[in-house]
């Protein structure tokens, strides 16, 4: 029997939805993303082929583009209450005999953990999500449902309609892993890192561009279904129907037949909870029979059915000592906090960040304050506060910074930015320098034989004031520098020689111009395929580049408007670096490896690792340096390490040799 178009679209449709759960939720994917994107492709091709079977639920919209300017308000049908807070089992024995003195009969209880994002509020109808919003005040809040749709985790469709009305609360999170990651790549172009999680995953919510919202890392975790007609009796099988239908409901919840048993989940969680892959604050007990929940019912601003146990943050006292400022290399500003070291989750803590000078002001924070050190989901602690009883007599109020620490010129401060600015960008150390490290890093023009003390010592001797200068140097300059001998000279040289080789999206990411970071060279260079092209580029030109937005459009603007910079590039023209595609990395270019994961390791007869590596990206393949669940093959050549074996096994990556990949991309 042949299928009609719409058949097929329906049965695209439902296999790529089971994939997205499979990946997404399940975290077992079952296809390799390559599949998954030549599926999603067919899908889209039909779709944008026969427009009439339109479907906003349709995998193919999780990428987003729908733009909101101004959120709705919009009420709930039923009241996103707030939760009682407890910090002691006190406290839990005191809810649950408040909860004796309503109910006679028994009582079970339900132990989540308390997710520490957002809250949502999610409507479906007839299996289609139809709706999503924020808490707001709790009465009303706004609607983010384009938003929403692009969080690959949520299912837009559900399998199993078990009534046609009801509601879904969860919590929109940013697991740390992809925190992390997202992080370093804003400090690669030159960003400031977002401090935590939470806040960066309800501030995704409100953006006004789903497409990038869809570009966020973010998941949700579901703790509670509310509707009229639900078949069940209690919160732990609502629970259990709802992550049957495909939402994604953590397997650490559980059932507790008395508040000791509460006890002992909230003490196996207290420890366990650093391993988790995403940040709690808690744990929430809940009253598991529906029908009692509804006789205890509800205070003005919470249910009296749930309660919060709230974990003792890691936290220590410890004086500060110092704050002294960091110039970054676009000339921000960073205040660190050195303090006296202590001990803190397993590490000895020196420094702390600071932020801005907000921040400082917030809490009052002075030198000499005893002050309390806290480690989030951060890659670097912070302060949380001061010991106000601790401060001493004569303390003063922390006077910020008015001038540059380096270069002693008045700081600026943009409206908009939260921090100050140095702008002598051509006269100011810190920033000269941190250019040039940029420039020289593995990442960028990956300039063999120096590092980042080579930058300042060739600085500090007048040798180099910006990275073009890099290519003047002759080895009898640097022999006579202190700690140079006559091989390292040779070797720098050697490598600045080299990375005249380097590709022109590499040159375009070492040029360190801001907000362009890694992905986005590539995107450009792409694109404009050379450098003049780029240069000649007008703002609206660049902003209708896919991917690049107002922000970094201005940012080249102001790049290329810079007559220094212009200099710099006539001189990379006259020494030979690549400022264009060349035909020949063109020749070479396929898409045979799109959405494919590779993990190189070991030593190879065929390339040498850098050109294996090329060799990959060239054909669309995305490289990354450890393995994990989202590595579709490690490519080993001799001495592949024996960690990185288990890890493959244990992890059942495929190994293959380099002839195995020759043969892929044949
Ligand atoms: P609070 O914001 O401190 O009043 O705490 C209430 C919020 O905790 C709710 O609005 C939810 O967004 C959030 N929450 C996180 N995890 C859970 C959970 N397992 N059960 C209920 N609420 C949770
Ligand atoms: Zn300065």
């Amino acid at each position: 029997m042949l299928e009609t178009i719409e058949q097929k679209i329906r049965a695209l449709r439902a296999e790529l939805r089971q994939h997205n759960y499979n990946y997404y939720v399940l975290d077992q994917a079952t296809i390799s993303d390559y599949e998954f994107d030549l599926k999603l492709k067919t899908l889209e091709k039909l779709e944008t082929e026969n427009p009439q079977f339109f479907d906003v639920n349709s995998p193919t919209q999780r990428v987003g583009g729908f733009v909101t300017k101004n959120f709705n308000t919009v009420v709930h049908k039923s009241r996103m209450y707030s939760l009682a807070n407890s910090y002691s089992f006190d406290d839990l024995k005191e809810w649950e005999n408040r909860i004796a003195k309503v109910i006679e009969a028994k009582v079970l209880y339900t132990c989540e953990l308390k997710y520490d994002g957002a809250s949502i509020n999610l409507v479906y109808q007839n299996g289609q999500l139809v709706r999503a919003e924020t808490r707001g005040d709790g009465v009303q809040g706004d609607e983010i449902t384009a938003n929403v749709r692009t969080i690959k985790s949520i299912p837009l469709v559900i399998n199993q309609n078990f009534t046609d009305e009801f509601e879904i609360r969860g919590e929109i999170i940013i697991p740390l892993d992809g925190f992390n990651k997202m992080n370093e790549e804003r400090l690669e172009s030159g960003e400031d890192a977002y401090s935590n999680p939470r806040n960066t995953a309800s501030g995704s919510l409100k953006l006004q561009d789903s497409a990038e919202v869809a570009k966020r890392p973010l998941d949700c975790l579901f703790y509670q279904v509310i509707g009229s007609k639900l078949p069940v009796d209690t919160h732990f099988k609502a629970l259990e129907l709802a992550k049957k239908a495909g939402f994604k409901i953590p397997n650490t919840l559980k059932i507790c037949k008395n508040i000791d048993e509460v006890f002992e989940f909230i003490n196996v969680w207290d420890k366990k909870r650093h391993e988790l892959p995403y940040e709690t604050d808690g744990v929430v007990i809940k009253v598991n029979s529906l029908q009692q929940q509804e006789e205890l019912g509800f205070t003005a601003k919470i249910p009296r059915w749930a309660i919060a146990y709230k974990f003792q943050a890691e936290q220590v006292l410890t004086v500060l000592k110092e704050i002294s400022y960091q110039v970054g290399r676009t000339g921000a500003i960073t205040p660190v906090a050195n303090l006296e070291p202590v001990q803190l989750a397993g590490t000895i803590v020196k420094r702390a960040s600071l932020h801005n000078a907000d921040q400082i002001a917030k809490f009052d924070i002075r030198v000499g304050d005893t002050v309390f050190v806290e480690k989030g989901g951060e890659i670097i602690p912070k302060i949380v506060g001061v010991d106000l009883k601790k401060r001493p007599k004569n303390s003063l109020p922390t006077a910020y910074i008015t001038h540059c620490p380096d270069c002693h010129t008045k700081l600026i401060r943009t409206e908009g930015d939260a921090k100050h600015f140095c702008p002598n960008e051509y006269g100011c150390p810190p920033q000269i320098t941190g250019r040039i490290q940029h420039f020289i890093s593995r990442k960028a023009m990956n300039i063999d034989g120096m590092g980042a003390e080579t930058v300042e010592l060739l600085f500090k001797n007048g040798l180099i004031l910006n990275y073009a200068d890099l290519y003047d140097l002759k080895a009898s300059q640097i022999i006579p520098l202190e700690r140079m001998a006559e091989k390292s000279a040779e070797n720098i040289i050697k490598g600045i020689e080299a990375s005249k080789q380097m590709p022109f999206e590499k040159v375009l990411f070492a040029l360190g111009i801001r907000f362009v970071g890694e992905t986005v060279a590539k995107k450009l260079a792409k694109h404009y395929k050379n450098i003049d092209n780029l240069m000649c580029a007008s703002y609206e030109n660049l902003t209708n580049v896919d991917e690049i937005g107002e922000v970094i459009a201005k940012s080249i603007i102001d790049f290329f408007n810079d007559l220094s910079n212009i200099q710099i590039i006539n001189k990379f023209k006259y020494l030979g670096l690549q400022l264009e595609l060349t035909q020949k990395s063109r020749e070479h270019e396929t898409e045979k490896l799109i959405g494919l994961t590779f993990v190189v390791s070991g030593v190879f007869e065929k390339f040498d690792r850098n050109g294996l590596k090329k060799s990959i990206e060239d054909n669309g393949g995305k490289i990354s340096s450890s393995i994990s669940k989202n590595t579709n093959y490690i490519i080993a050549g001799d001495n592949m390490g024996p960690s990185k074996q288990e890890k493959a096994l244990s992890l059942g990556v495929p190994i293959i040799t380099e002839d195995d990949y020759l043969k892929m991309i044949e």
